[in-house]
């Protein structure tokens, strides 16, 4: 009997501090909702790339030949007749979405993937997109930290004098890192 005098006690208490506590989040129910959802994002963003940077020639060059980077060309036919970056993959951005799988495959021991096209303006970074989105829905973690896309792309490489090679092979040997 003494006990549940005790519960019954303790409900009424409960019920005025569940009021008080109602009274706060009436007062700042934007703010809580949007730290809220900034959090969640947040928690995602860390597990594997989700965002894509940029990376400039000059920072490419000093970087490409570590064991971890990869370069993808998703340019089409320029390749063959315009050479390529030394030490770059080809996958064509015109049939990028149906290599996808065979792409990150090849690329296993890369956490970070370079992508450009001619000027790194539409097939470069939508390529990136599209490798992001599909890491994304994968549920196998692939090891890909980083997504970059090349400012300026091979045009650009190209009219700074840097490292151009005009070799057939689908994975550049010259100057690579493979
Ligand atoms: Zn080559």
């Amino acid at each position: 009997m003494k006990s549940e005098r005790g519960a019954k006690g303790n409900g009424c208490f409960l019920l005025s501090s569940r009021v008080k506590s109602h009274i706060i989040i009436i007062i700042l129910p934007q703010t809580y909702s949007e730290a809220r959802s900034r959090e969640v994002k947040g928690k995602g963003e860390g597990k594997m790339a989700r965002s894509i940077t940029y990376i400039t020639g000059s920072q490419l060059l000093s970087l490409r030949r570590q064991p971890n980077i990869a370069i993808v060309d998703v340019r089409d036919d320029e390749r063959s007749y315009d050479g390529h970056i030394s030490g770059s993959l080809h996958c064509a951005s015109d049939t990028f979405s149906d290599n996808i799988p065979n792409l990150v495959h090849q690329l296993k021991g890369k956490d970070t993937l370079v992508f450009h096209c001619a000027l790194s303006q539409v097939r470069g970074p939508s390529c990136a997109r599209k490798l992001v989105n599909y890491l994304e829905e994968s549920k196998e973690d692939a090891g890909i930290k980083n997504v970059m896309v090349l400012e300026r792309g091979f045009n650009g490489w190209e009219a700074s004098g840097r490292p151009v090679c005009r070799c057939n092979n689908v994975l550049c040997k010259e100057g690579g890192s493979a």
